[in-house]
């Protein structure tokens, strides 16, 4: 299986998901990462500051096994009728930078599992330490996020990692940079 988080971490770097499923999540729960988590309460109050009409659902799992895809929603909002739901993912720190395509991909698998799994998704909501982005979600979403699933799926299951060069500064703060047989060796 894989999860949205994971082919967040593909479209960040193609070797990423790779390593974490060969040899596991190797971020240690640092202070600051525990300090990330947000609560239940915290996601439905920043869901309403961003305008989206309940009811909630919190953390809520899923998973659709066509696709081989499953992962925990922060925030379902809905059902508004036909229109369907209003999905959210909340990070509680900024990051740089805040658009980044990889957590954009990691909305939209949302989304796809959401759709397939409890009906129409009409619009998905990142949010980052203090900012949000809303999505109106179309078949275009859809269809690409099916495709990077299946791609990071792909890479997974590979018996050797995929064949990729990053930029120095990416592989610098990276965790799994003493590991990775891809490390920019320019550091
Ligand atoms: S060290 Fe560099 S190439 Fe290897 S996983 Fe990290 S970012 Fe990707």
């Amino acid at each position: 299986m894989v999860t949205p988080s994971l082919v967040k971490q593909y479209v960040y770097c193609p070797t990423l998901p790779w390593l974490e499923v060969r040899v596991g999540r190797l971020e240690p729960p640092t202070p600051s990462m525990e300090s990330a988590i947000l609560t239940a309460d915290e996601k439905e109050e920043i869901a309403r500051e961003a305008g989206i009409p309940p009811p909630y659902r919190v953390e809520i799992p899923l998973e659709y096994p066509r696709l081989r895809l499953r992962g925990v929603i922060d925030l379902v909002a809905g059902p508004h009728g036909r229109r369907g739901y209003w999905i959210m993912e909340a990070k509680k720190h900024p990051r740089r930078p805040r658009a980044s395509k990889h957590f954009q991909a990691q909305l939209l698998a949302y989304a796809l599992l959401a759709t397939k799994t409890l009906g129409p998704v009409y619009r998905a909501t990142l949010y980052i330490g203090g900012t949000t982005r809303t999505l109106e979600i179309n078949q275009r979403h859809l269809q690409t996020a099916e495709k990077l699933v299946k791609k990071t799926l792909k890479i997974v299951e590979e018996e050797e990692p995929p064949l990729t060069r990053q930029p120095p500064q990416k592989c610098m703060y990276c965790f799994y940079r003493k590991l990775c047989p891809n490390a920019n060796p320019h550091l």
